[in-house]
Order: C-alpha cells, then sequence, then structure tokens
C-alpha cells in the first residue's frame, strides 16, 4: 500500500501548528473547532464521507467514512485531537522538523496517529482497493478529559473493530488498566478542643482507617502480576479534615484512586474498601464512615486471538519485516469504552516522546510506516 509521505508531513504540520487545547483542562482554550475544520475538509478532500458530531458546543469529533461495497466487517481508525496543556513549552505549535522529529504539543499524543490514520484512508482510497467493510477515520474530542467524543461516537456509529491508535512505539497493545475513584468519609463528633470526653476525633479514626489501607496496598501490589499490565494498586490522593485548632474534628474525608487490571470488577475493588470500614466499625463504636464511588473506568483486555489483533499482527509483521511485540500499558485510554460498547478493539499507535511533557516529538518515519500497517489491517479486516 503507497502512503502519499508529503500528505502525512504536511498534514501532521498542519495539526500540531493548530491549537487544540482541552478547554477543561485550560479554562479559555481553543478545543476543537478549528482542528476538527481541518480534518474535515482533509478526509472530504481525499474521497471521504465527512460527519461532524458535537456533544458539547465547541467540543467536534469528526467522523470520515470510506464506504464499502457492503457485506464486510467495518473498522474505525480512532485518535483523539485534543491535547493537555502548553504551559512550559519552548515551542508548542512549531511542527518543526528536526532528525527525523517532529516537534509540538500533541505530535507524539497523539496528532501523529491521528495523521496515519488520515494517510491510510487516502492510501486506501487512492489505490481504488474496493472493500466490502466500511473504512471509519474518527478524530475524537476530549479524550484528555472525559472522553466526550468517543463516548458520544459510539452512541451513533456501529462498527465491528477500532484501532485506538495511542502511541506504542508500533508494539501491539493488547491491554490496560481501569480506575476508580472511592471517598471514604469518616464522622467524628465536634466539640471544644478541652472536652475530651464529648468530643469524636474524625481525623485520628482516619489514621486507623489508613492504616489499614496501607496493608491493602501492599496486599494488592504482592499479588501475582496480570502478565501484561502489573499488578492493581491504590493511593490516598487527596485527605481533609477538621474545622479549627480548638475544635475535635467532626469530619475526615479521603479520596483514593484505586487502579484496576483486566478481571477485575467495580464490585471486588470497592467490597475491599468497604471490608475496612466494616472491621474498624465492628471492633470501635464510635467509627462511622460511608464509602462512595463517584467515577468508574473499567480496564481493558482484548484476547490475541481476536480478528482485529490477527489483522493488526500480519500488516506489522508485512511492513516491518517481523512480529510486533504484545504489549500492555498502565494509562486508561478510549479502547475500554469501545471495547464495553461491543467493538473488539486494540491499540497500536507511533513512536515518540514527551507526552504531556515541555519537549514532545513523533517519529516521522514511524508515522507514514503506521499509515501504511492502518490500511493493510484494514485491507485484511474488511475484504
Ligand atoms: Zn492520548
Amino acid at each position: 500500500m503507497q502512503i502519499d509521505r508529503d500528505y502525512v508531513r504536511e498534514t501532521l504540520v498542519r495539526l500540531v501548528q493548530i491549537n487544540s487545547v482541552n478547554p477543561t483542562l485550560v479554562p479559555g482554550a481553543p478545543g476543537e473547532r478549528e482542528i476538527a475544520g481541518f480534518i474535515a475538509a482533509s478526509l472530504t478532500g481525499i474521497g471521504l464521507k465527512t460527519e461532524i458530531f458535537e456533544p458539547e458546543p465547541g467540543r467536534l469529533s469528526v467522523l470520515g467514512r470510506l464506504e464499502g461495497s457492503a457485506g464486510g466487517r467495518s473498522l474505525m481508525l480512532n485518535a483523539h485531537c485534543d491535547t493537555v496543556d502548553v504551559a512550559g513549552m519552548a515551542e508548542p505549535f512549531s511542527g518543526a522538523i528536526r532528525d527525523g522529529k517532529l516537534y509540538g504539543r500533541g505530535a507524539f499524543d497523539m496528532k501523529g496517529s491521528l495523521a496515519a490514520c488520515m494517510a491510510a484512508a487516502k492510501a486506501l482510497a487512492d489505490s481504488k482497493t474496493r472493500l466490502r467493510g466500511d473504512v471509519l477515520v474518527a478524530a475524537v474530542a476530549d479524550e484528555e478529559y472525559g472522553s466526550l467524543g468517543t463516548s458520544d461516537l459510539i452512541e451513533h456509529v456501529k462498527v465491528d473493530g477500532a484501532i485506538v491508535t495511542e502511541p506504542t512505539a508500533l508494539n501491539v497493545c493488547l491491554a490496560h488498566k481501569g480506575y476508580l475513584w472511592i471517598e471514604v468519609e469518616i464522622a467524628g463528633r465536634a466539640a471544644h478542643g478541652s472536652k475530651f470526653d464529648l468530643g469524636i476525633d474524625a481525623n485520628m479514626k482516619m489514621g486507623a482507617f489508613l492504616h489499614e489501607l496501607a496493608t491493602l496496598e501492599r496486599e494488592l501490589r504482592a499479588r501475582p502480576p496480570h502478565p501484561l499490565v502489573g499488578p492493581p494498586s491504590l493511593h490516598a490522593a487527596m485527605l481533609s479534615g477538621g474545622s479549627g485548632l480548638s475544635t475535635y474534628a467532626a469530619q475526615s474525608t479521603v479520596k483514593i484512586e484505586r487502579r484496576t487490571i483486566p478481571g477485575e470488577t467495580e464490585v471486588q475493588a470497592v467490597g475491599q474498601i468497604q471490608g475496612i470500614v466494616d472491621r474498624l466499625a465492628e471492633s470501635d463504636r464510635d467509627f462511622h464512615a460511608t464509602v462512595r464511588t463517584f467515577f468508574v473506568r473499567d480496564p481493558f483486555e482484548v484476547a490475541p486471538s481476536a480478528a482485529i489483533v490477527k489483522a493488526v499482527d500480519s500488516a506489522a509483521k508485512k511492513v516491518l519485516r517481523r512480529s510486533p511485540t504484545h504489549m500492555g500499558d498502565t494509562p486508561w485510554m478510549d479502547s475500554a469504552l469501545l471495547q464495553a460498547a461491543g467493538v473488539e478493539t486494540v491499540v497500536f499507535g507511533a513512536t515518540g516522546a514527551g507526552a504531556h511533557a515541555d519537549v514532545e516529538w513523533v517519529d516521522l518515519e514511524s508515522v507514514v510506516k503506521l499509515a501504511e500497517i492502518l490500511a493493510e489491517a484494514a485491507v485484511d479486516y474488511c475484504s
């Protein structure tokens, strides 16, 4: 499959030069409006049917469709077009190329991969390859905060398989962790600081809880690790309690982040923390606590035998002339949303460094290779 290298380079330079910082992360930032306009025009120009989705004002996703002749599996190439903040960066929007590296915010996470998805669709359109299934390019909004874009698209678009092109250095990512945010609120009793007989110190009770939580934390990390993503973990991310020096603390709150591995459920993970609270309440009649889960992101895992994995494996082998490594990753990605919606999904993307850091770059040659692999995988999967 012939990749148009000039299109890859020119498209990626433009994508990086357009500021698409997520406005939920940075109030007043532009979001996806301008970049979505550029992507839609480019996809229309290469012959795709293009639609814009706007789940919230100013938060836009673009869906380009290369229609198949019907009867085959459909494939979504998914990349987010928002980025994190640019504070501290010397050249956030330069798109400068030095020694084969293209620099700027989002080059690596993940406009490089987005350019590759677009170039893969162009290669398929240019070659007049008539696939049976549709090939979709989804440039989605808001992955860096709440995943508005992918959440919205899966409500409207039916697709059989997806490749989420978060950067993986051209390795095939088959699993990542999920996470839960859990709040534990301990109730004490306010009283004058001299009235030890009346007050119940919620902060002291929190100490007892945290001692038990630390034991659970060690136990989680000592478990047999998942072969691709390692063991589960947790941390006591935020603490608050008490209202004044001469007052017994009436309330103490901890917000916990629990990182889950494939196979673990929300019920299990929350149950471990509820178990600590129940044990403490049994041995101390002044211990009163409530456990509340306020955000859940599921872990992700796909079988190596899935058709989508086989398609990427064989395309990568053909283009790279070696079998790609199977890997897991720790951060959460949109792949979990797609997989949970019944879309068989794998993660495969470009090479580079500096996601969310001051110097970010993507290896331009890896973007071209990625485009070629995505196009070959589409031919395999959608024929
Ligand atoms: Zn990303």
